[in-house]
């Protein structure tokens, strides 16, 4: 199993925000920002490149349901981050969304 399977099974702790039955969010264990929260799919998919028709409801869920993990966090204002593959900087290999703010956020990218 990769770690975000293991954090969802629950052999690895982690510090949960939100979980239904399709997805799983959680404290990132280090933080780049006051709030950091990682957004997984229950089901295990290796990142952007792997969404299909039928798994992207679980993608889609993770979007309707990201302005209610935010503001549970007490923002209205955030970043929306995935990094897909190795050259992006993906670590994990399970298709993960990371929720970032709580801080006025430094330089951009795009
Ligand atoms: P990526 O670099 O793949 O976009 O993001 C992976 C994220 O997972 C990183 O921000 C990293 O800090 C976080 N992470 C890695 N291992 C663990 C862990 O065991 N628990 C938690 N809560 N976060 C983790
Ligand atoms: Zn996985």
């Amino acid at each position: 199993m990769c770690l975000f399977c293991e954090i969802v099974a629950g052999n690895i702790p982690s510090t949960k925000v939100y979980e239904d039955d399709m997805i799983l969010a959680f404290k990132d264990i280090n933080p780049v920002a006051p709030v950091h929260i990682v957004v997984v799919p229950k089901l295990h998919i290796e990142n952007v490149n792997g969404i299909t028709e039928e798994n992207s409801k679980y993608v889609s869920h993770i979007f309707e349901k990201i302005p209610e993990i935010a503001k549970s966090q007490g923002i209205d204002s955030y970043r929306v981050i995935n990094n897909c593959g190795e050259d992006a900087g993906q670590s994990v290999m399970h298709l993960h969304f990371h929720i970032v703010g709580g801080t006025k956020l430094g330089e951009k990218i795009i």
